[in-house]
């Protein structure tokens, strides 16, 4: 099963003024969106084109939209309705991953979700990035924990599976206050988390930052990250599934880190060393 990235041409209220402008000082959505992912071509067209590359580069036999770029549910119902419809009705597609901010939801839409997640298999992912709200307003992301929080608690609610994304490494913070993360997110009702080194990507507020100060960053090293995100396995619940253990992205817009530019893979055998070294396993200190 793979994932398809469509854009279907959203925007997102941290961008256009209606929270904030300029968006979160890390976001570049080119980071994510692969070649055939064009919000000029129709989303058919779209599913096809990530079809055939999936089932090339991958083998791939069964597929699932993904909404990633941008906040995915910040248009009008009507519209929302059109977009998903036509997304779920290729043949080829099984479910929808809907990716988007907390502040871009509210009762009628998720009510509408929880009405499509009966028909199909849907997940609402949403940006946490980290549990401190300093570190949220440095971001630019408009949004607080607690707000962020809440909604995921009414998604979960209506049996809408619900996947958050946490970024470790973000500036000032702390190994020990990441760690301690580990708590307040699994005491969220997330049934998937993705978990992402700080990358800095070059073009983003964040990379002007990290060119005039960069002693106020402290990025992972790929030794440093190995050893911290086994501990934060230990610590997470072991009820959540983790979808994603680290990021990547293309080398060429990456102003750091980037570990000598490994493959996904190879960081994923690397963590499966580590946690098999150190003898434990994801909720092993967890309580
Ligand atoms: S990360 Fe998401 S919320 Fe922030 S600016 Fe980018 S699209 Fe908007």
């Amino acid at each position: 099963m793979q994932k398809v990235s469509l854009d279907a041409g959203f925007t997102c209220p941290n961008r256009d003024g209606v929270k904030g402008f300029g968006g979160c000082t890390y976001c570049n959505n080119e980071s994510f969106n692969p070649a055939y992912c064009d919000p000029k071509m129709p989303l058919h067209t779209q599913i096809d084109e990530g079809i055939k590359f999936l089932q090339k580069r991958y083998g791939a036999k069964k597929y699932v939209g993904y909404l990633q770029a941008y906040s995915n549910t910040y248009k009008p119902l009507a519209e929302l309705k059109k977009i998903y419809s036509e997304i779920l009705g290729h043949p080829e597609i099984s479910g929808l991953v809907i990716g988007t901010r907390a502040d871009c939801v509210d009762d009628a839409k998720l009510d509408y979700l929880a009405a499509l997640s009966a028909q199909h298999e849907i997940t609402v992912e949403y940006g946490i990035e980290t549990c401190n709200n300093k570190t949220l307003a440095m971001l630019n992301r408009c949004e607080t924990f607690e707000e962020v929080g809440e909604t995921i608690k009414k998604t979960s609610m209506r049996g809408i599976k619900t996947c958050g994304h946490l970024i470790f490494g973000l500036p000032g913070e702390t190994r020990g206050e990441m760690l301690a993360e580990a708590k307040i997110i699994s005491a969220l009702p997330l049934d998937f988390i993705k978990l992402h080194q700080l990358h800095i990507v070059k073009g983003t507020v964040m990379a002007s930052m990290y060119k005039k100060t960069p002693e106020l960053f402290s990025l992972f090293s790929l030794e440093e990250y190995l050893d911290f995100i086994v501990s934060f396995l230990e610590l997470l619940s072991p009820q959540i599934v983790v979808e994603r253990l680290f990021g990547e992205a293309p080398p060429a817009i990456m102003a750091g880190p980037t570990w000598g530019g490994l493959r996904n893979d190879q960081v994923l055998n690397l963590i499966e060393e580590c946690l098999e070294k150190r003898n434990t396993w994801q909720g092993r200190l967890y309580c």
